[in-house]
């Protein structure tokens, strides 16, 4: 349902956090956030209201949370009940990938099949997982090995239906890729922080510059900028805009 993604100076999980608070009023049944440090990925995730999430931080201790590049998520469930183990984000086996997602994969039934036909076991009942898998599977091996946005695009081409994704690796922790097809998806360019949602509500404190990307492209963002390629690689027109209203 609601979207933030972020790669800059400050703590992730407090730009995340407040980010998502922002995108309330959209209405979800669960949050859940990622954050990448040096040496890996730390998710937690729950069910029910933001302040549900914010107590579980609180239990585990924020100290793992510390990086400057994270996501997080408000989940509107579509497909598996609105419980812990459903909520984003989801993760490959190895916890290295983490996904969160906006929308309905509509062949999710087929790429499950075929995930559990290569041995993989999935931890939720929801489409979204698939995309952990698949990009996991596609940095690992053949062409696109070690290469996120190669493994994004390939997947993307895969799936069927509507998706705003955000995909990290913590191969790369200062790198986050985003995609969309029929779901939106804006960049927010601030000064050496980078910024991707589902609306520009999301990082309209930090920045009022903002680009919305057209159908089927895809975004890396870094602290320094972002780029915006189709799902070939081609490099893509994307739309430039400033934020006009208040808050
Ligand atoms: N289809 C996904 C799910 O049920 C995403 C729902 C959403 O857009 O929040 O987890």
């Amino acid at each position: 349902c609601g979207i933030v993604g972020y790669v800059g100076h400050r703590p992730a999980l407090d730009v995340v956090l407040a980010g998502l608070r922002r995108l309330e009023y959209r209405g979800y049944d669960s949050a859940g956030v990622a954050v990448l440090s040096g040496d890996g990925l730390a998710v937690e995730r729950k069910a029910g209201r933001l302040a549900n999430l914010e107590a579980r931080l609180d239990e585990v201790g924020r100290d793992g949370f510390a990086g400057t590049a994270g996501m997080g998520h408000t989940r509107w469930a579509t497909h598996g009940a609105p419980v812990d183990r459903n909520s984003h984000p989801h993760r490959d086996t190895t916890g290295r990938v983490a996904v969160v997602h906006n929308g309905i994969i509509e062949n999710f039934a087929a790429l499950r099949a075929e995930l559990e036909a290569a041995g993989v076991e999935l931890s939720s009942d929801t489409d979204s997982e698939t995309v952990a898998h698949l990009v996991a599977r596609a940095y690992a091996d053949g062409d696109t090995r070690g290469d996120l946005p190669a493994s994004v695009r390939l997947v993307c081409r895969r799936l069927d239906g509507a998706f705003t994704l955000v995909v990290t690796h913590a191969d790369v922790p200062d790198l986050i890729v985003a995609a969309r097809r029929s779901s939106p998806l804006v960049v927010g360019i601030g000064d050496g922080e980078t910024f991707v949602a589902s609306d520009v509500a999301a990082f309209i404190e930090h920045t009022r510059e903002a680009v919305e990307l057209g159908q089927d492209q895809l975004v890396l963002i870094t602290r320094d900028g972002y780029e915006v390629l189709d799902f070939h690689g081609e490099p893509a027109p994307a739309k430039p805009f400033t934020v006009d209203w208040d808050l």
